[in-house]
């Protein structure tokens, strides 16, 4: 005789708790990666080297920032929209 029975009705209830229960992680998950976000200090923007084409991200906050690919310097006006 087997100590631990799980019959279909009492399987689904489980199957059901542990979907449920993952989708709720999920959510708060979710919605805390979307607070993080939206109260994150710093923004990141693209920017394009005027000289070399070459696109890097900096922050925000950066008025002026050094190209990494040939090193000359661009201003905040040449920022591209991250969306
Ligand atoms: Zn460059």
């Amino acid at each position: 005789m087997a100590m631990f029975e799980v019959d279909l009705s009492t399987a689904f209830l489980i199957y059901l708790i542990l979907s449920l229960s993952g989708l709720f992680f999920a959510w708060i998950y979710y919605e805390y990666r979307k607070k993080a976000r939206n109260f994150s200090p710093i923004e990141k923007v693209i920017y394009r080297c005027k000289i070399c084409a070459h696109s890097y991200i900096v922050e925000r906050d950066e008025t002026l920032s050094k190209c990494p690919q040939c090193g000359s310097f661009n201003d905040a006006n040449e920022e591209v929209k991250t969306g």
